[in-house]
C-alpha cells in the first residue's frame, strides 16, 4: 500500500517540527511506503526554507511551493493533482488533524470504504460559534443535494478512485466539503476529539468565515435564484390583492388621497428587495465569469522533484 499524505501549510513554522515527527511516529509502522506532500501556499515566513530542509533530509518528504497564497482548496488540490499513493489523506499542518487517527482510517479504507472521513466534536468552541454552525448546516442540508455534516472537515483518507473522482471536477469554485459529499462512494465517519492549535494562529477571520459560508451556499447549488422566484411571484401576487382592494374601496367609497406612507413603504421595499436579488443574481454570474476564464487553479513556484527550469510550472 502506498500512503500519500497531503499538508497544506500557510504561514506553519512553528508547527512544522512537531508535524514532521508526529508524522513520521504515526506513519512508519503503518506502511513503508509513504510520501508527504507538504504544500506551501505562499508562505510569507520561513515555511519553505523549512520544507526544503525536511525534504533534503528525508525523500519521503516533498514539496510544492505556489506562486502566491491562492488559498487552502488550492493548495490541496496542488497536494491532490501531484500525489502517487494508492491511498491519500489530507490533514492540517497544525495537528489539530490528529494524525495518530490514521491508523484506525487505513483499516477502515481496508473494510472496502473509499472514503474516511475524521469528525470533530465541538469541545472548547465558543457557545455562539458551535449554535451559528449547527444552523449553518440544517439550513445548507435543506438547500443541497448532498449531505453536508457538522464537524466534518478536509481530514479524510480517500482511495485512488475517490481521488480521482475529486480531479475530475474542474470547477475554479471549489467549496471542497460539498465536492467531498458530491462524489459519494462509500464513507465511514471516525469521531475524534476537538484539539485547540498550540502553535501559530487560524487563518480564519469572522469575516472569512461568513464568506465562506456564502460561497458555499452559492457555488453548491442555485436554490437562491428559486427562492428568488417564489419570493417575486409572493409580492407579485400580493400586490395584486392590495390593487383589487384599493380599486374595490375606491369604486365604493371613491377616491380619498391615499398614503404616503404606504407609497413610500412600498417603494423602499421593493426597491430594496430588488437589489438584493440583483446582487444573487450578480454572484451567480461572477462565479460564471471566473469558470469562463478557465484559469489554472494555482501556480507552482517550486518543486522538490526539480523541475526544469524551462518547463512552465502551470498546473496541468
Ligand atoms: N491554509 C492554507 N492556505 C490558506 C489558509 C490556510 O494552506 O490560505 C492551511 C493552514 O496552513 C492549515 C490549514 O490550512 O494547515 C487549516 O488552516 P487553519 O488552521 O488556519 O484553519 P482552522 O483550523 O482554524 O479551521
Ligand atoms: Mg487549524
Amino acid at each position: 500500500m502506498r500512503l500519500s499524505v497531503i499538508v497544506p501549510c500557510y504561514n506553519e513554522e512553528t508547527c512544522l517540527p512537531r508535524l514532521r515527527a508526529e508524522l513520521l511516529h504515526v506513519l512508519s509502522p503503518l506502511t513503508e511506503e509513504f510520501e508527504v506532500i507538504l504544500v506551501d501556499d505562499g508562505s510569507t515566513d520561513d515555511t519553505l526554507g523549512q520544507l526544503r530542509a525536511m525534504a533534503r533530509a528525508d525523500s519521503r518528504f516533498r514539496y510544492l511551493s505556489l506562486s502566491r497564497n491562492f488559498g487552502k482548496e488550492s493548495a490541496m488540490l496542488a497536494g491532490l493533482k501531484h500525489a502517487a499513493g494508492d491511498l491519500v489523506a489530507i490533514l492540517d499542518a497544525d495537528l489539530q488533524h490528529p494524525p495518530e487517527l490514521l491508523g484506525d482510517m487505513v483499516a477502515l479504507i481496508d473494510k472496502g470504504y473509499d472514503q474516511v472521513v475524521a469528525r470533530r466534536n465541538r469541545t472548547g468552541d465558543a457557545r455562539v460559534r458551535t449554535a451559528a454552525s449547527r444552523a449553518y448546516y440544517r439550513m445548507m442540508n435543506r438547500l443541497v443535494d448532498v449531505e453536508l455534516t457538522d464537524g466534518v472537515g478536509d481530514f479524510r483518507l480517500l482511495t485512488r478512485r475517490a481521488v480521482d473522482a475529486l480531479l475530475s471536477l474542474e470547477e475554479r469554485n471549489r467549496f471542497s466539503k460539498g465536492l467531498f459529499a458530491w462524489i459519494g462512494f462509500d464513507t465511514a465517519v471516525v469521531d475524534y476529539e476537538n484539539v485547540a492549535r498550540t502553535d501559530g494562529d487560524s487563518k480564519w477571520s469572522l469575516r472569512s468565515l461568513v464568506n465562506y459560508g456564502i460561497d458555499g451556499i452559492l457555488s453548491f447549488n442555485h436554490q437562491p435564484l428559486r427562492l428568488a422566484m417564489y419570493l417575486g411571484a409572493l409580492c407579485t401576487a400580493a400586490a395584486f390583492g392590495y390593487a383589487l382592494w384599493l380599486v374595490a374601496g375606491a369604486l365604493l367609497n371613491g377616491t380619498t388621497a391615499p398614503g404616503y406612507v404606504t407609497i413610500m413603504c412600498g417603494i423602499i421595499g421593493f426597491g430594496g428587495m430588488q437589489l438584493l436579488l440583483v446582487g444573487v443574481l450578480g454572484e451567480y454570474l461572477g462565479r460564471i465569469y471566473q469558470e469562463t476564464k478557465q484559469r489554472p487553479h494555482f501556480l507552482l513556484k517550486e518543486t522538490s522533484h526539480s523541475v526544469a527550469p524551462e518547463t512552465p510550472c502551470v498546473d496541468d
